[in-house]
């Protein structure tokens, strides 16, 4: 970052504690994920000056020959990678994405259905803090108390009564697989549209080890970020029934100019995904995350559901006495990043919280394994039993570190 430091030292000097930050501390946050310099350089490309309004061939300003090849590229992969007859790489980011659907598909006062924010759901399925809670008639679904699972009985009595005109399946924080087959017979049982966000398990779903909701839903939306491994972005795909629609509620609906060196991002981060060596990475991530599981279960502690089927799992902290929020200030100090979650049915509510959520994506890409996640089991479990386990901490944790290097 020398030439950022020439013009900028102030920023140049942020940026560089925030690498040394990635660098030095072992990043369990389960949406987040290193991505490759070659993401990295798309994003850093001179594409991020080029105005390009519309879509590839349609475009209203001059000049979009190269970029539209980019553009065409990206989408081209999506669908090879996940199918669906149209995709759409535009959308700034997931909440973006959501929010297209729901304004190509519905109108104001519309009932929608999603899962409960507190259950782990996202704020877009309709959390009365976003636009998507305050804009439609929200009912919510959520996990079964004595479960941890998803309550599908409950999800089918709930769109009976309520005949919601869209179903959102989708999570931030659900260790397990999502039924899309059952979301899909409950929607058709009430004549409703089936709308999948797969941001948090679209790596997984790409290498095969999910059930891909492109198979069951009217339309999917993504972030790029997360297991995918890409720039911070989002991307839709659809039905060719729904394809005019949302390609104009993105552009020009919700947004203007695409970005697209970001798109040249996601175009290269969807080639990466196309990979065997990306299939072999998403498979490590689940062994991580099992392996995180067992070395936490083997130490007495819960997790809600009892484990994972994917790349994350929420720690359920109310036989500890500890709550997340202290939990994560804990784990922050000894160089271990998380973040605190409410559990299902929470007794401390949203900012102290009972859980913390763990995900083993990027921890992956910096190439641990196994025996590693054994090892950050027992760091947490000691520095959970132990507020004073600090030094013993920092010590294990960089040994972990060093072993791993990141961005060499
Ligand atoms: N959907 C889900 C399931 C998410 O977990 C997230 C982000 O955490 C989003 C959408 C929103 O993505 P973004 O932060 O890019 O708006």
């Amino acid at each position: 970052i020398e030439i950022i430091r020439r013009t900028d030292p102030e920023i140049a000097d942020a940026i560089e504690k925030e690498i040394d930050r990635q660098r030095n501390k072992i990043e369990l946050i389960a949406s987040e994920n290193f991505v490759s310099p070659a993401v990295m350089e798309a994003m850093g490309s001179p594409l991020t000056n080029k105005y390009a309004e519309g879509y590839p061939g349609k475009r209203y300003y001059g000049g979009c020959e190269f970029v539209d090849i980019v553009e065409d590229l990206a989408i081209k992969r999506l669908k090879e990678l996940f199918g669906g007859s149209h995709g759409n790489v535009q959308p700034h980011s997931g909440a973006q994405a959501n929010m297209t659907v729901y304004f190509a598909l519905l109108k104001p006062g519309d009932t929608i259905m999603g899962m409960n924010l507190s259950h782990g759901g996202h704020l877009t399925h309709g959390s009365k803090a976003n636009f998507s809670g305050k804009i439609y008639n929200v009912v919510s679904y959520g996990i079964g108390k004595d479960t941890g699972y998803i309550d599908y009985n409950e999800v089918e009595r709930l769109a009976m009564c309520h005949k919601p005109k869209l179903i959102v399946a989708g999570a931030s924080a659900y260790p397990r697989i999502i039924d899309f087959k059952r979301f899909r017979e409950i929607a058709d049982s009430v004549n409703a549209y089936l709308m999948v966000d797969m941001a948090h398990i679209a790596g997984l779903v790409a290498a095969g080890l999910h059930p891909n909701p492109v198979e069951y839903a009217d339309v999917v939306t993504t972030t790029t970020h997360k297991t995918l491994r890409g720039p911070r972005g989002g991307a839709i795909l659809c039905k060719e029934a729904y394809a005019k629609a949302i390609d104009k509620t993105v552009f020009p609906g919700v947004q203007g100019g695409p970005l697209m060196h970001v798109i040249a991002a996601k175009a290269v981060c969807f080639k990466e995904a196309l990979s065997e060596e990306f299939k072999e990475y998403q498979r490590q991530i689940v062994k991580n995350a099992k392996a995180l599981a067992q070395g936490l279960l083997n130490r007495k502690l819960n997790l809600v559901s009892g484990g994972t089927d994917n790349h994350l799992l929420l720690l359920d902290l109310r036989n500890t006495g500890v709550t997340g929020k202290e939990l994560e200030k804990r784990l922050d100090d000894i160089g271990i990043t998380t973040n605190k979650n409410a559990i299902p049915f929470d007794p401390l509510g949203a900012n102290i919280t009972s859980g913390i959520r763990l995900g083993t994506a990027a921890v992956t890409t910096r190439g641990m394994k196994e025996q590693d996640m054994d090892e950050i089991a027992d760091i947490i479990c000691n520095v959970l039993k132990d507020a004073d386990y600090i030094d013993k901490a920092k010590t294990r944790v960089k040994a972990l570190i060093d072993k791993y290097p990141l961005y060499e």
